[in-house]
């Protein structure tokens, strides 16, 4: 689907990359039924909780060092601010900078849903500008303010004018999606609508769309020896900075599920390249990644360079960590943009994936430029082609009732996953797991022999779970352990 800059909403996954969150079948299944159009989503007879999508539309572009964030929401919306603004201004000291980044939440109450608060509103506005000074400044939504039908736009419009500075609705109601990345969308439509500005001259640039940034001196070195050098984003970055990246060489992300919205944008109107590829984890990833960077600014004899030199070094040492981890099995339950990404690596390193359990799956993953028709994760074609065997699959938004089955049935040996909230219980049922928490853990040649290092600890010492487990009684009884997860979800057309 084209991007609309002129809209201040940015459509949901749902609408825009037919996106679902109930699915369980398997991995040939899931492959063959996306390219020819048949996934449909399946309902859940009972849910549990799952996340609000602001935070993945706030919490990226609170790194952004010299804007501000104004969240119009109840404060039980904010109760992920602190985190994101201790992280920032944690990460920006790590690399000698000063964040200045503030998000303040517009505290509506009970009143405020019957009468509005846009002048509240404007006012608190008014506050930021004046005591922080942003080069620019947000206006969150929330599901209250979308409710009640806030004129945000308006506000926004005015106040653009009146300071000079881009002033951006972001529409980050947490009913609007049941897929909590369609916020990074959010928040990357709202850069490239108001502050990203139309290229003066290329810069020898590429920009990097990741979370926490935390290989940023390894990113630097390896884009060096290509002649370039990366802008991250948002992290650390400033609105002078976001202004210049049309002017870049290519686009390239961690995560395919957060950096789809920007790449494409950039792409679509500046002619930026988005390099679809493999995500740079593991050896097959990292080396298909850097081939492909290579090949689109034209430094493919570099690239080769670097591999040449660097996989002498590294590749044998993973090798004989792998003889060791040969015939584990895993489960692994992470974001889409993850999840096939660890499978192969998992697989690289000998490791038996018994079961894969996405948070969402984005069946028309995005343009592929080359057909220019909707095309699956490049990493899914990749598994399809190459692992060793059939994985099931299912697709489910952080359901841990449906993970705890899945682990109880499979009995594996390790539980991955990126998200603590689903970690923990794993370790409460005696599995041991390993938390993928950096999104670098399996970057390159580096980030995958560490890996294989962590997964061998955590398999070596299974005290911990064991104490755990003994300790802990969990709500869930026989009759829900003995259920098939296939028949979980209600028909596709129920
Ligand atoms: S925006 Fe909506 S879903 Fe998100 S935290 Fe607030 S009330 Fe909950």
């Amino acid at each position: 689907m084209a991007v609309n800059l002129k809209t201040k909403t940015v459509a949901t996954r749902e609408n825009r990359l037919g996106s679902i969150t109930g699915y369980s079948g398997d991995l040939y299944d899931l492959a063959e039924r996306s390219c020819c159009g048949s996934v449909k989503n399946r309902e859940r007879c009972f849910s549990q909780s799952s996340t609000c999508l602001s935070g993945c539309a706030i919490g990226p572009l609170s790194g952004i060092r010299d804007a501000a964030i104004v969240y119009h929401a109840p404060a039980g919306c904010c109760a992920g601010v602190p985190g994101s603004t201790v992280l920032a201004r944690q990460l920006a000291t790590r690399i000698g900078k000063t964040n200045e980044n503030m998000i303040v939440g517009s505290d509506l109450n009970e009143q405020d849903t019957v009468f509005g608060a846009i002048e509240a509103l404007r006012n608190i506005i008014y506050t930021v500008r004046e005591n922080y000074h942003p080069k620019a400044i947000f206006i969150a939504s929330s599901c209250v303010s979308g409710v009640i039908g806030e004129d945000v736009d308006s506000l926004s419009d005015e106040l653009q004018e009146e300071f000079g500075i881009p002033v951006v609705p972001i529409h980050c109601e947490g009913f609007k999606s049941r897929i909590w990345a369609s916020g990074f969308d959010i928040g990357d439509h709202a850069v490239m609508s108001a502050i990203v500005k139309p290229p003066v001259e290329k810069k020898p640039m590429i920009v990097f769309k990741n979370f926490f940034e935390s290989h940023r001196p390894q990113i630097t070195e390896i884009f060096a020896e290509l002649g370039v050098y990366p802008q991250f984003v948002y992290m650390n970055s400033t609105v002078e900075e976001l202004s210049h990246l049309s002017e870049a060489l290519a686009t390239v992300c961690i995560c395919g599920t957060l950096g789809t919205y920007l790449g494409n944008a950039l792409e679509e109107q500046y002619g930026v390249p988005y390099i679809r590829t493999l995500n740079p984890s593991g050896i097959v990833g990292f080396e298909t990644w850097l081939r492909k960077i290579g090949e689109v600014i034209g430094k493919t004899q570099e690239a080769e360079t670097y591999i040449a030199r660097e996989r002498v070094i590294y590749v044998p040492q993973i090798e004989e960590l792998a003889k060791q981890l040969a015939g584990l099995t895993a489960v692994i339950g992470m974001g889409p943009g993850y999840t096939y990404e660890v499978a192969r690596v998992l697989q690289e390193l000998g490791i038996k994936v018994v079961w894969a359990a996405a948070w969402h799956y984005d069946y028309q993953y995005d343009k592929n430029t080359e057909s220019d028709k909707p095309d699956t994760p490049p990493s899914l074609d990749y598994l399809k082609a190459h692992s060793p065997h059939n994985i099931p699959l299912s697709v489910a938004d952080q359901q841990n009732f449906e993970v705890l089955n899945i682990l109880n049935t499979h009995k594996p040996d390790l539980y991955f996953s990126r998200h603590p909230g689903s970690t923990v219980w794993a370790i409460k049922q005696g599995v041991a797991a390993l938390y993928v928490a950096d999104e670098y853990m399996m970057f390159g040649y580096k980030g995958t022999l560490s890996f294989a290092k962590s997964i061998l600890d955590t398999v070596r010492n299974r005290s911990f779970e064991k104490n755990l487990a003994a300790h802990v009684k969990l709500p869930y009884t026989q009759w829900w352990y003995q259920q098939d997860n296939k028949t979980m979800l209600k028909a596709e057309d129920a």
